[in-house]
């Protein structure tokens, strides 16, 4: 229902959508600004698509993970603080942290409310008149198939992009067949702790297509399998766009974030043990159904592979932006992230984890009054860090209440990967280590970015 017209702008909800841990985060700033949330889940819990990874364990310790506003709004309900040097799992930052956050805020979140639709009241976006007076409007469809139509004084999007999984095929568009043989393939790391998933696949010849951490968990996960009684035969097969180089097993001992690290160390162990071939220079253009139900991958170079049983794509994440279509977003043609964001995160060359403190500024859009934070701010760029969802959360709350000092004194120290130089993310294939990347050849205008003192910051390698 859209609020009667005796209501002000500034008395409705600044809706959140997601109930994720930066959507959370948001809340609770909003609530430290005297800002009223009103936070929109369309899983049937908080955090519902970080329980759907429940079983992975974060390479970040618990004292990076929680937000410092959460923390204060949890203080008075007798929640304890978990040790922040352990490591939790999916489940665990759920159960321990983002249910309890959840419970804190109340009735502030919904769950089972899908946003469907997001605009200013009366205006599509092509009308000019009066546009930033109205309120926004978000269409919600409920878990029951109720809809409603809700009013807010501002939006902020981190809706997060793990509903959107990219695709096998390597240009980005699923490849032939990709979709008829959907049986056989998981856009997932699976939970090899499961017997089901145990069964489906023990004693097989599974193909993981992706070179990130999820891929790097996935093939570590194959080989401990295949080490198990019950997983005898168990084979992975590494298909990766680029070809191999020290980059390839991500910073390992550098990586400022040692769990992160050792992730690509224990995918080295499984090819070097044997447990995984890796393909390179491989790009996905069809899956084929062979006449015994298993699968060939067939490259655009026209190579076809020994047939596979199961395939395992890793490929990365991307922002759903349907649900936005009536608001004037500025985003990055090529990373789908904010204009002004997209240069500090671009992977082609910021391999090093590093990001420019940003918030409000660079979050902003021609719309106003709405964000895309969380892991949706970076678009397809793969290097988010929840610490940096907790400062644009602090930035776009502050900047929402007027507070624009505040908003504007962002800081944010992240841990580097320990992969600076090299080709950067993408296929680049056979470049020479340190002739492209962040820290060898910066681009000019990321020299050009000075820190608040003015003082031209370090390549994003840091040193
Ligand atoms: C396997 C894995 C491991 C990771 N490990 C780390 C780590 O160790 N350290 C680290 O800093 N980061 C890590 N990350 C990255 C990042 O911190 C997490 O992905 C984090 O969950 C992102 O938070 P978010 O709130 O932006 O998005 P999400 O956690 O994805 O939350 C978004 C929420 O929005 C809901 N939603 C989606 N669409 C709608 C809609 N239309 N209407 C209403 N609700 C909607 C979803 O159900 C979901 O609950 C990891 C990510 C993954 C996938």
């Amino acid at each position: 229902m859209t609020a009667p017209d005796t209501v002000r702008t500034e008395d409705l909800p600044a809706v959140v959508i997601g109930a994720g841990p930066i959507g959370l985060a948001a809340a609770a700033h909003l609530v430290e600004e005297g800002i009223e949330p009103l936070v929109l889940e369309a899983g049937p819990t908080a955090a519902a698509a970080v329980r759907e990874w429940s079983h992975v364990r974060l390479f970040s310790p618990w004292g990076e993970v929680i937000d410092p506003a959460a923390e204060k709004l949890l203080a008075p309900t007798g929640w304890t603080r978990p040790d922040p040097a352990a490591y939790p799992s999916g489940g665990d930052w759920a159960d321990d942290y983002l249910q309890p956050l959840a419970d804190a805020l109340g009735a502030r979140v919904r769950t089972g409310a899908t946003v469907t639709g997001v605009s200013r009241s009366g205006r599509d976006r092509i009308v000019d008149a009066d546009r930033a007076a109205q309120p926004f409007v978000v269409h919600v469809t409920h878990a029951d198939g109720r809809e409603e139509r809700l009013s807010a004084r501002a939006v902020i999007d981190a809706s997060g992009t793990w509903s959107t999984p990219s695709p096998a095929g390597a240009d980005g568009l699923p490849a032939l067949g990709e979709k008829s043989t959907a049986d056989h393939i998981t856009y997932r790391v699976p939970d090899f702790t499961d017997a089901a998933v145990r069964t489906r696949y023990a004693g097989k010849r599974t193909a993981i297509i992706g070179s990130g951490a999820s891929a790097f968990t996935a093939l570590a996960g194959l080989a401990d399998l295949a080490k198990a009684a019950d997983g005898g035969g168990t084979k992975g097969l590494w298909i990766l766009r680029r070809g191999m180089s020290g980059a390839t097993f991500g910073g390992g001992e550098a990586d400022q974030l040692p769990a992160r690290g050792a992730l690509g160390l224990a995918a080295k162990a499984a090819v070097d043990e044997g447990h995984a071939d890796a393909v390179t220079g491989f790009r996905t253009e069809a899956v084929e159904r062979t006449p015994d139900d298993r699968l060939v991958l067939v490259a655009e170079d026209g190579r076809h592979l020994d047939a596979v049983d199961e395939v395992i794509v890793v490929t990365g994440f991307r922002p759903d932006l349907s649900f936005l279509s009536e608001i004037r977003l500025g985003l990055d043609e090529r990373l789908q992230a904010p204009v002004d964001l997209a240069p500090l995160i671009d992977p082609n060359q910021h391999s090093c984890g590093t990001v420019y403190p940003h918030g409000h500024r660079e979050l902003a859009h021609p719309e106003q009054d709405i964000y895309l934070i969380g892991m949706k701010s970076y678009g397809r760029a793969p290097t988010f860090l929840a610490l940096t969802g907790y400062e644009q959360a602090r930035s776009v709350a502050a900047a929402l209440a007027g507070d624009t000092d505040s908003a504007d004194r962002v800081e944010l120290t992240l841990p580097e990967t320990g992969v600076c130089g090299g080709a950067g993310l993408f296929d680049a294939p056979e470049q020479e280590e340190g002739t492209q990347g962040c820290c060898t050849t910066p681009k000019p205008q990321l020299l050009q970015l000075a820190t608040p003192t003015g003082e031209p910051e370090a390549g994003c390698c840091g040193s």
